[in-house]
């Protein structure tokens, strides 16, 4: 038995569906949301459960558990990624779901939310392997998504080869090649300039207004990023050119620290070629939780959800903190970073720029016409400005935290669309 199950108060912390319904009744709440609305949006509108059979490479036959949720589609279709990961479970991918309807909200981009997931551990599958169970499982939801409906993309362990099985695999069962299908995909298959960048530069940007807020310039601050994959790694890779001390990187076998700042894509090699950032040599392999602990203007969490904690919560030195990954904070732990004074800027609004390059994605898929990259860089940027902007005011006006005003933000919105639209009886 692992320590969190014999604790249920952390058990009851770490459920990040939990977190998302405190969060949600917080903001209800303050909105004084009209009951109704709030029983619609407390729950999913749509949760689906598949057993996927794949064929295994030695002969065998397994079956793995896939969902996929869709929590809202009041303000246009579905959207979100699918992870595949070992410990996925049906709370997690809800919460998931309704954090990409109150994300897409506070962009203000025209989706509600979905998010899916499969149970399985992608290290030990072949390519092969993968293939056929990407395949199966969207066969299995096939009559869910569709670029009108639902639109899926990457998430963890899933990537632009996964988008392409399918989009394939869709187009085939649609006898039309339909790109729209799903965002994240490669280049020349409908993909989008600046997909890849998109998450990590959305947290450069939202992450440079708040330090205008402080009078920081960016290479005056310091920042550590826990997480050194798409988003974590693309936001250090973009934040040291902007001349950002990245001082810290922190990932699940170790953290390397440099007080005068990393050499990223020095990093960025090394990890390539050894598989890990340990025993890099340009910098000295401190403990993980010190490093999550240390001293520094902007702390990035952009790995998995519940790093911040009520346990690890008191201990953060950090000015700002930008959420790169979903539901890094647990609620309880919200309270303390008030506290504490750090300026939060939550997952729904840091890290949506991803979501957002996703939305140009579909959007040059139905136009059929293509952006170049400084276009899609300029859209974004203008999205995440905004976002922030129309978050703070919100907070400002309604003397909440940053956390509070974006849930504040996104119910209001998403509430204003079901209203709009009224009931179908
Ligand atoms: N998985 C990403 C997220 O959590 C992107 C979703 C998308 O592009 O639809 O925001």
């Amino acid at each position: 038995m692992t320590a969190v199950a014999q604790n249920p108060a952390m058990e009851r912390e770490l459920n990040p569906w939990l977190a998302a319904e405190t969060r949600f009744d917080d903001a209800a709440d303050r909105l004084s949301l009209d009951e109704g609305i709030r029983k619609v949006l407390r729950s999913p509108s749509r949760e689906i459960t598949v057993y996927i059979p794949v064929l295994l490479d030695d002969g065998r036959i397994e079956v793995f558990t896939g969902y996929r949720v869709q929590h809202s589609i009041a303000r246009g279709p579905a959207k979100g990624g699918i992870r595949y990961a070992p410990d996925v479970t049906i709370e997690e991918v809800r919460a998931l779901a309704s954090w990409m309807t109150w994300k897409c909200a506070v962009a203000n981009i025209p989706y509600g939310g979905g998010k899916g997931g499969v149970i399985c551990n992608p290290t030990i599958l072949s390519m092969g392997e993968l293939e056929r169970l990407t395949r199966r499982y969207t066969a299995e939801i096939i009559e869910f998504i569709g670029p009108e409906k639902d639109i899926p993309a990457p998430d963890m362990n899933t990537n632009e080869q996964v988008m392409a099985w399918m989009m394939d695999t869709y187009s085939m069962h649609m006898r039309q090649t339909t790109t729209g299908v799903v965002t994240g995909k490669p280049l020349d298959l409908g993909g989008s300039r600046g997909r890849p960048e998109a998450t990590g530069r959305g947290c450069m940007i939202v992450t440079l207004e708040a330090l205008k807020r402080f009078g920081i310039k960016p290479e005056d601050a310091t920042v550590v990023i826990q997480g050194f994959g798409n988003v974590g790694g693309m936001a250090a890779r973009l934040m040291a050119r902007r001349g950002f001390n990245i001082v810290s990187i922190i990932e699940y076998d170790g953290a390397v620290y440099d007080a005068n700042g990393l050499d990223i894509e020095a990093l960025m090699t090394h990890r390539k070629e050894t598989g890990s950032i340990v025993d890099f040599a340009g910098g000295e392999m401190i403990d993980r939780d010190e490093a999550l602990a240390q001293k520094c203007d902007v702390l990035i969490p952009a790995a998995k959800e519940n790093v911040i904690t009520s346990l690890t919560a008191p201990k953060l030195k950090c000015r700002i903190l930008t959420e790169g990954a979903n539901g890094p904070t647990t609620a309880p732990a919200d309270d303390i970073l008030q506290d504490k004074g750090i300026f939060v800027i939550p997952d729904i609004l840091a890290n949506a720029g991803g979501v957002t390059v996703s939305y140009f994605e579909w959007v040059q898929d139905r136009q059929g016409f293509f952006w170049n990259e400084d276009l899609v860089n300029q859209r974004l940027e203008e999205i995440m400005v905004n976002g922030f902007r129309d978050v703070t005011a919100y907070g400002d006006k309604h003397k909440t935290n940053n956390r509070a005003a974006a849930y504040m933000l996104a119910l209001d919105r998403v509430a204003f669309a079901i209203k709009l639209r009224g009931l179908y009886a």
